[in-house]
């Protein structure tokens, strides 16, 4: 196996291509084709009936509302929507779809040929890429396999698996991007950038709850590289992506080890590999190098599905207010540029920035607070910012402990650091960690007169007028009181005291 290769090498020599596979389980209260409820987290197979679990005789009926939504869906990616177009079967066996065939659309999508834009931020400015979409299609998902007594949760090494046919016929919509050339070594950030858009059009369409974390929208990640003028190559397909920090990971970690297969003059195979969260490379799954023959032919269950134009088009006026349009009224109320923007949104606090704001924060401040410390800490943590354990109204405390002078930017940072880390309210952590600006001038004097004593050179120069040398001082007073004085007052009482003026 050849070494991968540094990430800005690979991109130096190789054009990636990328194509996402994005699934949406749609929010409809029913499934696909029966009454059975699509809650998420119910014991095992107890959201089952003789349609969903495939019992021969039983006939299924299309969910309405489920077409209404993926034509909804289609139509805010810009697509063109099916005047008539069925459902397919796609014939396969594996234990988790009880018909042996999955009810799916195949050569006849319900939306085809859109695209979306969109943004990542760059050292010149953000750059907006038009990612063509080629298809939106709706499916029916399949059950759930666990695979118990093995190290790893995968089959391979497993005892035995149990499957839930819960997640049997919930409505699932296929969006699938046409490949993506030119982004060179923003390919992974390109990736992200989509699948984060794309959550956020779903989210707000209201048609599905889009949480990576319980597979409410899952991700595929396409990538292929190619010598610059040359065809593009052979793809892998790495599923597992279950976070939107992941798709970044998983493409780049594809990249570099591709460019190592090609550098040492191998060759990529087609095949699907799974992403690891916790080293962040891909193992090999499955080989696509034969393609399996799935012998698709139209559902013979269900009717054609013809959506009348007036009813497109009342859809359509329905749409709701584009991200794109909302991000632009943020920017201008915040005052804010397009970078800023982007880098918010990039970085996956925008909602919480806004959150935040709406509890009462300071724009300025709540992004200060999400773009920089906080993206930090869940960057080292390995997690996403919004599963930090700090909450709008938290934030909107500790700046109302800043803006009092209880609190400076030093130990407020503290006070975050303990709140994230579960110790309880801004107001607790304070108490218990003993945070408190001093303020109080008795103790700020003898912290000072100290100060002086120990360096009483620096002393003798602020005396001369030297008024420069006072940072020392300051300097010295901060250390002794653990940060918890405020620089600027410390300043004042020490030329007070030195009887200095200012200038
Ligand atoms: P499959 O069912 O085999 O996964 P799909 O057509 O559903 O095939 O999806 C293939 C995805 O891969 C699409 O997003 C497509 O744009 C992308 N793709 C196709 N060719 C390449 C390539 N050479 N490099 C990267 N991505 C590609
Ligand atoms: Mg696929
Ligand atoms: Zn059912």
């Amino acid at each position: 196996m050849s070494a991968p290769i540094p990430y800005a090498e690979a991109v130096a020599e190789f054009e990636p291509v990328i194509g996402m596979e994005v699934h949406v389980e749609l929010g409809t209260e029913s499934k696909i084709f029966c009454g059975c409820p699509t809650a998420f987290g119910a014991p095992p197979n107890t959201q089952v009936c003789p349609v969903c679990l495939g019992l021969p005789g039983s006939m299924p009926v299309m969910n309405a509302m489920a077409i209404e939504s993926t034509i909804r869906i289609g139509l805010a990616l810009n697509c063109s929507i099916a005047e008539w177009c069925r459902m397919a079967r796609k014939n396969y066996f594996y234990p988790d779809m009880p018909k042996d065939y999955q009810v799916s659309q195949y050569d006849e999508p319900l939306c085809v040929d859109g695209y979306l834009d969109v943004t990542v931020p760059t050292d010149d400015g953000p750059m907006v890429v038009r990612v063509g979409i080629e298809r939106v299609h709706l499916e029916e998902d399949t059950g759930k396999l666990t695979h118990a007594g093995g190290a790893t949760g995968r089959i391979h090494g497993a005892d035995y698996s149990l499957v839930d046919y819960n997640r049997a016929g919930i409505p699932l919509v296929e969006i699938v991007t046409k490949p993506v050339t030119g982004t060179g070594a923003l390919a992974p950030e390109v990736a992200r950038a989509y699948v984060t858009e794309l959550r956020d059009i779903m989210r707000g369409l209201g048609v599905s709850d889009v949480k990576m974390e319980e597979g409410s929208l899952r991700c595929d990640a396409n990538v292929s590289l190619n010598l610059p003028g040359a065809e593009w190559g052979t793809r892998s397909e790495t599923k597992n992506v279950n976070s939107l920090r992941s798709v970044e990971r998983a493409v780049r970690s594809e990249i570099e080890r591709q460019a190592g297969v090609l550098k040492s003059g191998g060759r990529v195979v087609q095949e699907t590999r799974h992403f690891h969260e916790d080293t962040g490379v891909t193992t090999p799954g499955r080989s696509k190098e034969h393609a399996e023959d799935y012998r698709y032919f139209p559902e013979p269950d269900l009717v054609p599905i013809a959506p009348a134009r007036e009813w497109v088009e009342e859809l359509r006026r329905g749409l709701p207010e584009q991200p794109s349009v909302h991000r632009a009224r943020l920017a201008q109320a915040w005052g804010i540029g397009d970078f800023e923007m982007a880098t918010l949104v990039n970085a996956g606090v925008l909602e919480l920035v806004e959150a935040s704001v709406a509890a009462g924060v300071a724009p300025d401040a709540a992004r200060k607070w999400w773009a920089g410390e906080f993206t930090r800490i869940a960057n080292e943590s390995g997690v996403e910012p919004a599963s930090l354990a700090v909450t709008p109204a938290d934030i909107a405390r500790v700046e109302e402990l800043i803006a009092s002078g209880a609190l400076n930017d030093k130990l407020a940072r503290q006070v975050f650091e303990g709140v994230i880390a579960g110790e309880g309210t801004p107001d607790e952590v304070v108490a218990a960690r003993g945070l408190a600006v001093v303020s109080d001038d008795g103790a700020l004097l003898s912290a000072i007169d100290e100060a002086l004593a120990a360096q009483p050179d620096v002393a003798e120069k602020i005396r001369g007028g030297k008024v420069q040398a006072a940072g020392a001082i300051v300097g010295a007073v901060m250390k002794a009181t653990r940060g918890q004085a405020d620089a600027g007052k410390v300043r004042e009482l020490l030329l007070e005291r030195l009887g200095v003026s200012d200038s």
